[in-house]
């Protein structure tokens, strides 16, 4: 399937299932900003209590809170999001339409690299078994020529950015000869920057109302409590303080569903230690946040990581946990070594010392950070995103059928048991009714009475229920039930007794967390 499908696919199933609504849709929608529906809040609970768990259920030294979204003023001066929280801009004259310049140098790269790939891919089909590709990469020219060119793309873009030189970065996109994807035209405005923080006024009278800004991203709500926490906690270094909630950026341009919104969640974790100790703990969490992604059991093909080219001038080393979306690999998550950047700042900006008293080494020091940065709904995408197949499924009487089943992993799962009498009458419905009665205060159940039973399975595959039961006249008479599988269709017979064990092992969260 193409993968331009695949996104269209995806995003028309998470409005027909309830998962994903477009913001205020009955006025034509609200560009970039979009609703959970009854399913897609579940879900998003589901990932954000496994997020915060791992973090602060694992992990004796880390602690969450929950900071407000609205910060004194003088905070986003501190971190430099007032003077620098920037995106380059680019209009195309023909088409009217605006453009991130620096997406569209970073897409012209991989689209170079995916030349690479394809030369590869070639000779390693050509000399089949033999085929070295170290050997092949040093010594192939055209190989060679193009990886030379995004070297020396990368160069220039790192150097116009560090230098703040717009003129530069658009004559980048002029060298490299890049078209508008909707018009295909090469006829480019000036590059301009662009601030992405929401501001507001607080306060009711408007001359004394002072400007705020709605937060872009959690961190500073971390990072203005440092001292809070750690004197309230008497916590020693190293240990951690996590949270998630809502940001907020005016982004440029927005048309990959959730992946880039103008309000979406956080869930960040910032890891204070000794300076010095950088490199390890940042090691230590890349591998941790990669773990946590591969025990949700997708293909492990589709998560990579991806080292920044261009660090910012505080950081020390930074990657993204990349996942491949149906518009290629994509940063989920962000791991920075942060130095002492930001407690430093706002030690300056607020007067006051923010630092540790080491009782090992007998001195005081501004803490080191290493931070794990992932957006809650880009991973939402990416749950969907690996769940979703469409898949060709063969009927009792041998006729081919189609089916769209999200298999998500039931620890995730918004609705984990589906329960339906076989027929709407003698009894059935109450005893359907009884069983889920007794289980609702383990899982979330679903009853449903209406419409066949295949179709019934249809719907709860849709959703990604992944146990269905279905209660019928053998049930009055052995108080046995059959519970059907979802991922493989198959179906059992078994007590009724026996569903909290067999179901509950199956969709509990703590063997996702017991597998980390
Ligand atoms: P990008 O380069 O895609 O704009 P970023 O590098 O600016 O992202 P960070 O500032 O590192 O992102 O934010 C941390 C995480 O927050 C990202 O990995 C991503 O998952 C999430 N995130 C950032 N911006 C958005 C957005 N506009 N919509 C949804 N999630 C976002």
């Amino acid at each position: 399937m193409k993968q331009e499908d695949l996104f269209k696919k995806l995003t028309a199933h998470c409005k027909e299932y309830g998962y994903i609504f477009q913001s205020s849709e009955i006025y034509d929608g609200l560009s970039a900003v979009y609703d959970y529906g009854q399913y897609g809040a579940e879900l998003k609970n589901n990932i954000r209590k496994y997020w915060w768990d791992a973090m602060v259920l694992l992990n004796d030294e880390i602690v969450g809170i929950d900071a407000a979204i609205f910060m004194h003023p003088a905070v986003w001066k501190a971190s430099g999001h007032v003077d620098a929280f920037n995106d380059p801009l680019i209009d195309n004259k023909d088409s009217k339409k605006r453009y991130r310049a620096d997406v569209l140098i970073e897409e012209h790269i991989e689209k170079l690299e995916e030349k690479i790939s394809k030369e590869i891919a070639k000779a390693a089909k050509r000399f089949g078994e033999n085929f070295d590709e170290k050997m092949f990469r040093q010594t192939n020219k055209r190989v060679l020529d193009t990886a030379e060119k995004i070297a020396s793309i990368k160069r220039r873009y790192v150097d116009a950015s560090d230098n703040g030189d717009l003129a530069e970065i658009r004559q980048i996109i002029i060298d490299c000869e890049i078209a508008d994807p909707v018009s295909g035209s090469r006829n480019w405005t000036d590059v301009r920057q662009f601030n992405l923080m929401f501001d507001t006024k607080l306060g009711s009278v408007s001359e004394d109302a002072s400007k705020i800004y709605l937060r872009p991203e959690t961190a500073q709500g971390i990072f203005v409590n440092y001292m809070n926490v750690q004197k309230s906690g008497r916590m020693k270094l190293p240990f951690g303080i996590a949270q998630v909630g809502k940001a907020f950026r005016n982004e440029i341009v927005a048309r990959q569903f959730i992946f880039r919104m103008r309000e979406f969640e956080q869930m960040e974790m910032q890891y204070f230690i000794r300076p010095g100790d950088e490199q390890g703990w940042y090691e230590h969490w890349k591998e941790k946040r990669m773990r946590w992604h591969r025990a949700l059991g997708f293909d492990e093909s589709k998560f990579r990581f991806h080292d920044h080219d261009k660090l910012a001038h505080y950081a020390k080393a930074a990657t993204d946990i990349e996942f491949a979306f149906p518009f290629g690999f994509k940063e989920v998550e962000g791991i920075h070594s942060r130095t002492d950047y930001d407690l430093s700042q706002h030690q300056k900006y607020c007067g006051r010392k923010l630092q540790y008293f080491d009782t090992e080494l007998n001195k005081s020091y501004v803490p080191y950070v290493v931070e794990t940065s992932i957006g809650l709904d880009r991973m939402f995408f990416t749950v969907i995103a690996a769940s979703w197949v469409e898949e060709k499924i063969k009927k009792e009487n041998g006729t081919e059928d189609e089916r769209v089943v999200l298999r998500l992993p039931p620890a995730l799962a918004p609705v984990k048991l589906a329960i339906f009498p076989l027929v709407k009458k003698d009894g059935l419905p109450e005893i359907s009714a009884r069983i889920r009665d007794e289980l609702r205060f383990d899982f979330s159940c679903q009853y449903e009475e209406k419409d066949s039973i295949g179709r019934r399975y249809r719907r709860q595959d849709a959703i990604g229920t992944p146990f269905c039961i279905t209660v019928d006249h053998q049930t009055k008479e052995d108080e046995t039930v059959t519970i059907r599988y979802r991922d493989t269709m198959e179906q059992e017979r078994v007590p009724v007794n026996a569903l909290r064990e067999i179901i509950g092992e199956k969709v509990n969260m703590k063997k996702l967390l017991q597998s980390l």
